[in-house]
């Protein structure tokens, strides 16, 4: 009885493969559940790509293997004695910050807008508080400097580490260069938000590559030590001392903690216009991550590839 099944189980794989299997017109010649597995992530990596926020990177390049070892990094030390939610809470933070998600005012205004509606930065009180101004607030302008100056030192400090023994001075002069340690936000090039976000430009990547004394697989471990470091002291220094300052003030307008679960009843116009960017929920953003992840095992060509997928699904 089993001989036979086996033997139906050849004939019918044979059959199998005697049809091309077609996709839009194109002979799929790879492994039929790899190509479903690709095809599916492939649609998340142009979700990712194709939130407003992220469009950049489809022409900055980002190595998107040091942003993984980052998200999934878990303290080191700690993980033993630190409980599952405290590497949960981490990750989720982290995956906040690279989606742009993190409770600012702005944010919160999408699920509390009765409460925030009047709300502005808790440091200049003149401009909206969104995930770009509470870096660049002219209040943390300094602050802000510091921390480059020191994630520069760090910066050094790892090269050294990790073997390299090249001038330190025209380490520093090459890397000042670099656009990603500029203080301000810009569209069209890397610059210091981006590093917050947990981005990592792969114009630093090569640069790190060319002393030709780090292997690849610490330069990784190095970019994901440098963007550990600038989630620390951004936190420290920047998100924890605006988060008890927004404390103090909602505290004097009386709001409570039961307030802010309390859903809105009142929907006004700007309220529905914020409502229509009112994001998904976090897990499922997460999964469009996948595809990025794709994108680390495939290499570029999984865009040329979404470029086929457009072309041929619009037809
Ligand atoms: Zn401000």
């Amino acid at each position: 009885m089993e001989d036979r099944l086996a033997n139906t189980l050849v004939i019918y794989n044979t059959e199998q493969y005697k049809f091309p299997i077609m996709w839009n017109n194109y002979i799929i010649e790879m492994n039929l559940r790899r190509f479903i597995r690709l095809l599916t992530r492939t649609q998340g990596l142009e979700k990712f790509l194709n939130l407003n926020r992220n469009w950049r990177y489809r022409l900055l390049d980002v190595k998107w293997e040091i942003v993984f070892s980052y998200i999934n990094k878990q303290v080191i030390g700690e993980t033993t004695y630190k409980t599952d939610k405290f590497i949960c809470k981490q990750k989720r933070m982290k995956i906040q910050r690279l989606i742009e998600e993190i409770p600012t005012i702005e944010q919160m205004k999408k699920s509390s807008y009765e409460i925030y509606q009047d709300f502005k930065c808790v440091f200049c009180y003149k401009k909206k508080e969104d995930f770009h101004h509470v870096w660049t607030c002219r209040h943390n302008r300094k602050i802000l400097k510091q921390i480059i100056k020191r994630t520069i030192d760090k910066l050094i400090r790892l090269l050294k580490e990790y073997g390299a023994t090249v001038d330190e001075n025209k380490i520093l002069t090459d890397i000042n260069k670099f656009d990603i340690f500029f203080p301000k936000f810009r569209k069209d090039k890397f610059n210091f938000i981006d590093l917050i976000k947990g981005i990592f430009p792969k114009q630093l990547y090569d640069y790190i590559e060319k002393l030709e004394v780090i292997g690849k697989k610490n330069i990784v471990s190095l970019g994901t030590e440098l963007l550990q470091y600038v989630m620390d002291e951004t936190k420290q220094h920047i998100w924890l001392p605006r988060c008890e300052k927004l404390k103090i003030i909602e505290k004097r307008h009386g709001i409570t903690e039961k307030d802010k679960k309390k859903s809105d009843s009142n929907v006004g116009k700007e309220k529905q216009e914020d409502i229509l960017q009112r994001p998904i929920n976090l897990f499922g953003r997460y999964e469009d991550l996948e595809g990025v992840k794709e994108y680390i095992l495939f290499g570029k060509e999984i865009l040329d590839f979404t470029v086929v997928v457009n072309r041929v699904g619009k037809i």
